[in-house]
């Protein structure tokens, strides 16, 4: 049995007639309660809860302090190649877009590793396209024991494995997975998902159970938002979240909250998500999940950022380009096409100090590999 079983129960939910038959008072019982259910998590996610925003941010904020003090863990994303065999109409790496397509050599990894490693940050989210071909799992594996020597803990965000390509990274070195499901809703997904191995649905929603079962440490699951319409994408996101948690005790689970961001091609999201809006998602995943992690990336602007680090946020990234070999002096000519474009330009210092002054405690390193 894997998540998707449970999805297919939830997605029967008569969601219009869930979000209109939620009064205040059903918000209120969801804050007072020690742990929540269903109907809480959809409470939390309600038009009768954008009144409460107010209160529903201080309990927020209350329980990130608990479990995670006022701290904030640094990444920073190292894009080491761009091919994609897949369609997807929000990316500019989709196999659609004709650009000079890169993959660096190890050596070449190692370069953008060191200009990192300076910043002082300890943890690594390793990138790439979706394409086996181009960058096979013995690559991946190549550049995660390269890694090793100048980063404490190593996640990557690529395509999909099978459990058993997940254990041969983790015994090279790899502790982290980044998967996100994009949209939980199946008919949009087959929209935006126009070719390639992407299109298989549930195989991609079973990609972070295999992830926890091949031992890793910790594992990232997320929604884009903007596909969908986001109170239902949440309710799903949160419920997969709190389904590993349950599952695999052993593995962190966190989410993130991108919203989409100006990319190549010409694509517009289907939902509108406001700033209220991704606050009040982050704000239920933090009741719903209250040990979760929640990553706030670079897709927002410095000012909601540093607002929202309060209310629930754990991880940021910091120091980001979004380019292969977009790290030090290759940005611009030597470096790649971004993948999208980022908001918040600052540098791993700059985001200390902002960290510093909020009274939050940067963290570059809370794990150390074997
Ligand atoms: S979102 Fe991922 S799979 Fe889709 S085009 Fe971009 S890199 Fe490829």
């Amino acid at each position: 049995m894997s998540f998707y079983e449970s999805f297919n129960r939830l997605k029967r939910l008569p969601f219009e007639q869930l979000w209109s038959s939620i009064r205040e008072e059903d918000v209120r019982r969801a804050l007072q309660a020690d742990t929540l259910g269903e109907r809480d998590l959809a409470a939390l996610l309600s038009p009768a809860a954008e009144g409460l925003l107010e209160e529903i941010a201080q309990k927020a904020h209350e329980v990130t302090v608990r479990h995670f003090g006022r701290t904030m863990l640094l990444f920073t994303p190292l894009y080491i190649a761009d091919f994609c065999v897949n369609h997807c109409v929000y990316c500019s790496f989709s196999a659609i877009h004709d650009f000079p397509r890169m993959k660096l050599s190890i050596s070449e990894i190692e370069e953008q590793a060191k200009i990192v490693a300076k910043t002082g940050l300890k943890h690594i989210l390793l990138l790439t396209g979706e394409s086996k071909v181009h960058t096979p799992v013995s690559y991946i594996r190549d550049a995660v024991e390269m890694l090793k020597k100048y980063f404490s803990s190593i996640s990557i965000e690529i395509y999909p494995l099978e459990e058993s390509e997940y254990r041969e990274l983790y015994e090279a070195g790899l502790d982290g997975l980044t998967v996100y499901q994009e949209v939980y809703d199946e008919d949009i997904y087959r929209q935006i998902h126009l070719k390639g191995p992407k299109r298989n649905f549930q195989y991609r929603l079973d990609t972070p159970e295999r992830g926890c079962r091949a031992g890793l440490r910790s594992v990232q699951i997320g929604a884009l938002l903007g596909m969908g319409e986001w109170r239902t994408e949440a309710f799903m996101t949160a419920m997969h979240g709190q389904y590993l948690q349950n599952k695999y005790g052993g593995t962190d689970i966190s989410f993130a909250i991108p919203r989409m961001r100006p990319h190549l091609g010409s694509f517009q999201p289907n939902c509108e998500v406001s700033d209220r809006a991704l606050v009040q998602v982050m704000l239920a995943y933090r009741l719903f999940v209250p040990r979760a992690g929640i990553s706030l990336s670079t897709r927002e602007s410095p000012k909601l950022r540093d607002q929202l680090l309060r209310l629930g946020v754990t991880k940021m990234s910091a120091g980001v380009s979004t380019q292969v070999g977009g790290h030090g002096e290759h940005q611009g000519d030597a470096a790649g096409t971004p993948q999208f474009e980022i908001s918040d330009p600052r540098s791993v210092q700059e985001v200390c100090d902002m960290l510093r002054r909020s009274g939050y405690q940067p963290v570059l390193k809370d794990w150390q590999l074997w």
